[in-house]
């Protein structure tokens, strides 16, 4: 019995692109028809749980023919009957290859075929990428029905035929194109299926040709390129140190074997799917670079590898972590773009994204030590969810950590710590911005907020100063720069009027002596041991992040600070009365320039003018030794 039949139109427009057409990544085939294989197996599978005898040593086989160029991928699955071999192999059913064709029609210009092809995983009929013709034999499992043979060049008719198969299953035997002659190696095919199909469930077979080194006598063994390791969908219990370690140097960016944590989700419902993620230990050098940050967690569908490119996992700020989510109910067969839209990424990301946080707050609490050094390594990035993860901003507000003026150097707090500190009378979040922690705990817009017995927190990375852009509140309690903007205590408002009042002459001098310095001098209840101090106008940039853009390059405007002066401190008593006993201008110039360039070295900004400043001192330590 041999009977020709014609294919469906939308399956010859598709054969015709997979002829005709050049295309960007023909490895792909392979993966395509071994996943069927595994269907295929996976449905036997199925069948022997209640018939125990149909059981069998499942297993997909790839053979070489070098001399007929053949390549043949067989499989002890279901199989198929004659009627199945015309439905499923001649038609298109499946909603990927319906995708594939329908996005083929829009396009209209066949100009984007290879593109298209590439990106699209197109079933049994990407063989036709590398063969010239196909030939098919199944037998179909616990069924009477005659073993059948489909065969095609892909134009225009298939054949259908008796064969003599009589194991139960399918084998696919490809002709290969001249130019496909690289799948004839058996380190390509290992190759390719060790990159896409690695974690499929059965093993992958090619025979290997051995010789014999004494007589030069051949014999074939059996090697098996997939690991099988689908490590992921096993139970944690039964994973060991040496296999998590393993598989996490193959998975991370950053290399090496030590991980903080291996987290392992199960999400059943809306969207099903087993994802294992690692939180990493160490971050790599370059961690802020852009490298770094293009991978994502590796996407697998049913244990297939899809991408490890897929944004789409993982929010930005948790890019540290590395893993695989493998979903049982994303579509196979579609594009990368068709995927990325696909509305199911978005859960598995609130899902990954609230897993992830919940696992790290349980380190938090329990594991504070390695939680605090985990987060010198990666809260930098971490941190950028306060700023662009609204959703969940409380939660990421939990887990950042900063050091504050009432800890030792090194020691963290959380914000929730702060809170519960903080005395009854103080109603803001205190935080100073600044390079390191040396520079801003000397800063004198520290001091009333430490005789008032208020914690200053401190913000040492370049990023927080744009993160505090946005973060408002935390418990209710708002962010309040020490060094930034009016600071108004009422009980103060009278002092600093007297002050104003009293030092008027001085006020006057400074500002016009420095005007080219600074925009406001003022007095304010900031200080209580220091002189004076430079404040940042509300709006404007803090000194060190104008020099970190300096230092990248970048053009920032100078903008002028506010000078505010200490009403009770005594030099400002006796800089008022110098000022009004003499009129050695000059020398009161130097003096009004010596304080300004105090309060800069106080906040750690480098001096205009350092020789003038150091001759100035010279000067007053002379005379005090007189
Ligand atoms: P899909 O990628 O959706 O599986 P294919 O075009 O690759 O689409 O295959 C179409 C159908 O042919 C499959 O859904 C399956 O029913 C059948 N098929 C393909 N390969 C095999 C195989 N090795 N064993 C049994 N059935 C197969």
């Amino acid at each position: 019995m041999s009977e020709v039949r014609e294919f469906k139109t939308e399956v010859q427009q598709l054969l015709q692109l997979m002829i005709h057409s050049l295309y960007s990544n023909r490895d792909i085939f392979l993966r395509e028809l071994i996943a069927n294989a595994a269907d295929a197996i996976d449905k036997a599978r199925f069948e022997s749980l209640t018939s125990p005898e149909l059981a069998r040593e499942w297993q997909i086989r790839l053979a070489i023919d070098k001399d007929a160029k053949t390549l043949t991928i067989s499989d002890n699955g279901i199989g198929m009957t004659s009627d199945e071999v015309s439905a499923n192999i001649g038609t298109i059913a499946k909603s990927g290859t319906k995708e594939f064709v329908k996005a083929l029609a829009e396009k209209g210009d066949t100009a984007d075929a290879p593109e298209l092809i590439g990106q699209f995983g197109v079933g049994f009929y990407s063989a036709f990428m590398v063969a010239s013709k196909v030939e098919l034999h199944t037998k179909k499992s616990n069924s009477d029905a005659p073993a059948v043979c489909w065969r095609s060049t892909g134009e225009g008719s298939y054949e259908l035929d008796d064969s003599s198969r009589t194991e139960p299953g399918t084998e696919i035997k490809l002709f290969l194109k001249d130019d496909a002659d690289i799948y004839l190696e058996s380190w390509k095919l290992s190759e390719i299926v060790r990159k896409y199909s690695d974690f499929i469930a059965y093993p992958v077979i090619l025979p290997q040709v051995k010789v014999n080194e004494e007589d030069k006598s051949e014999t074939e063994e059996d090697r098996v390129l997939n690991s099988q390791k689908a490590i992921w969908l096993r139970k944690p219990s039964e994973i060991t140190d040496d296999e998590y370690k393993s598989f996490y140097s193959h998975l991370s960016n950053y290399g090496g074997t030590e991980y903080l944590k291996a987290i392992h989700m199960t999400a059943e419902g809306a969207s099903e799917f087993k994802a294992l993620l690692f939180l990493p230990k160490q971050a790599p050098f370059n961690l802020l670079m852009p490298d770094i940050q293009k991978k994502g967690l590796q996407l697998y569908i049913k244990r297939m590898f899809i991408t490890d490119e897929c944004k789409e996992l993982l929010p930005d700020y948790l890019r540290f972590v590395c893993g695989v989510v493998d979903s049982s109910d994303l579509p196979l067969n579609v594009s990368r773009e068709i995927l990325q839209q696909n509305p199911l990424l978005g859960r598995i990301q609130t899902a990954v994204t609230g897993k992830v946080l919940s696992e790290m707050k349980k380190l938090l609490e329990h594991s504070r030590e390695e939680y605090e050094k985990f987060f010198i390594e990666f809260g930098k990035i971490f941190k950028e969810g306060l700023h662009t993860d609204r959703v969940n901003g409380e939660k990421i507000k939990d887990l950042v950590l900063y050091e504050s003026m009432n800890t030792p150097e090194g020691k963290y707090i959380t914000l929730k710590e702060y809170v519960d500190a903080m005395p009854e009378s103080q109603d803001c979040i205190y935080y100073i911005t600044g390079d390191k922690r040396s520079a801003v705990a000397s800063s004198p817009a520290l001091e009333y907020f430490r005789n008032k017995g208020y914690d200053v927190l401190f913000m040492t990375d370049p990023i927080d100063e744009w993160i505090m852009q946005s973060m408002f509140q935390y418990l209710k309690k708002s962010f309040k720069s020490v060094t930034k903007g009016d600071f108004e205590e009422s009980d103060m408002a009278e002092k600093i009027k007297a002050a104003d009042e009293k030092y008027s002459a001085l006020v006057d001098f400074l500002k016009d002596k420095l005007a080219d310095k600074v925009s406001v001098v003022r007095f304010s209840a900031r200080l209580t041991d220091s002189p004076c101090c430079l404040i940042v106008d509300n709006s404007a940039l803090p000194p060190h992040m104008e020099r970190l853009f300096r230092a990248m390059h970048q053009e920032v405007p100078v903008s002028k600070r506010i000078f505010e002066l200490n009403g009770d401190h005594p030099l400002i008593a006796a800089f008022n009365d110098k000022l009004a006993a003499t009129d050695d201008k000059d020398q009161l110039t130097r003096f009004a320039n010596a304080l300004y360039n105090q309060a800069l070295l106080l906040e750690g900004s480098p001096l205009e003018n350092p020789v003038e400043f150091a001759q100035t001192i010279t000067e007053l330590l002379q005379s005090a030794m007189k």
